[in-house]
């Protein structure tokens, strides 16, 4: 049974990234299907056309880089990282949906800073999930703070604060179950792929929110021994 539990769990992982791969790359394949469309009729502006067809085609394949690593199959290596450097390349990651949405994100980290063991891919992977979750509640805009701090306790302290639509109370036992979602074009794998992979490193995750004000995610995670940067 142990086994099963594993493949499915495998499973899940891969139909999550899936699942983003295709949501990411509908974007920027329908813009360029647009252009295609102006062009054959004609329009005026062809090198402005060609420059955003060009660069939606940059951002597919940045898109695609990203997932790779994050899909390859690898042995578990855990690595001293410096986790602002991991949350800085997944923002700029999701910085075009967060245009799209009137979604401004904001950082605010503590200077003096430690490192964290982990292994980076998966991390990558919660932090896709917990921030996208954040700007699909804010259809409307809003504001999505990152922080990192250190506790007192030689922990990380990461807590992503959005203004969005909230969680009512008694959905919050629901987060983390596989296939509860909200959304049409939800997979409702994300936070349970994401709280596995938080527990692998030894951390927690505690969601708590606001109907209509907003969502905190705080992720804690161990800090690697006595290492700064
Ligand atoms: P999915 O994003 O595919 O729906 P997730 O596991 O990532 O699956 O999230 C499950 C559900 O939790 C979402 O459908 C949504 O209802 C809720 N949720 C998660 N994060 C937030 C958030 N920041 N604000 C509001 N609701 C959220
Ligand atoms: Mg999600």
């Amino acid at each position: 049974t142990e086994e099963l539990l594993r493949k499915s769990d495998k499973l899940s992982v891969v139909g999550e990234l899936a699942a983003g791969v295709a949501h990411e790359i509908r974007n920027p394949l329908t813009a360029i299907k647009g252009f295609i469309q102006l062009l054959q009729m004609g329009g005026s502006n062809k090198a402005h056309y060609y420059e955003i067809m060009m660069s939606e085609l940059d951002r597919i394949e940045f898109i695609i880089n990203e997932f790779l690593v994050l899909a390859k199959p690898q042995a578990v290596r855990y690595q001293k990282k410096d986790i602002r450097t991991l949350l800085n390349s997944i923002a700029a990651l999701l910085d075009t949906q967060a245009i799209l949405n009137n979604v401004v994100i904001r950082m605010e980290y503590e200077a003096d800073f430690p490192l964290i063991e982990c292994e980076e891919n998966r991390l990558k992977q919660v932090f896709v999930n917990v921030m996208k979750n954040a700007i699909e509640a804010m259809p409307g805009g809003g504001e999505l703070l990152i922080q990192a701090q250190q506790t007192p306790d030689d922990q990380v302290m990461l807590r992503f604060t959005d203004t969005g639509c909230g969680i009512p109370e008694s959905r919050i036992p629901k987060l983390g179950e596989p296939f509860y979602t909200t959304k049409e074009k939800g997979t409702g794998l994300g936070l349970m792929v994401s709280y596995k992979i938080i527990e692998e490193h030894e951390g927690m995750i505690a969601v708590t929110s606001v109907v209509d004000e907003g969502t905190v995610v705080e992720i804690l995670l161990p800090a690697a021994m006595r290492e700064r940067v």
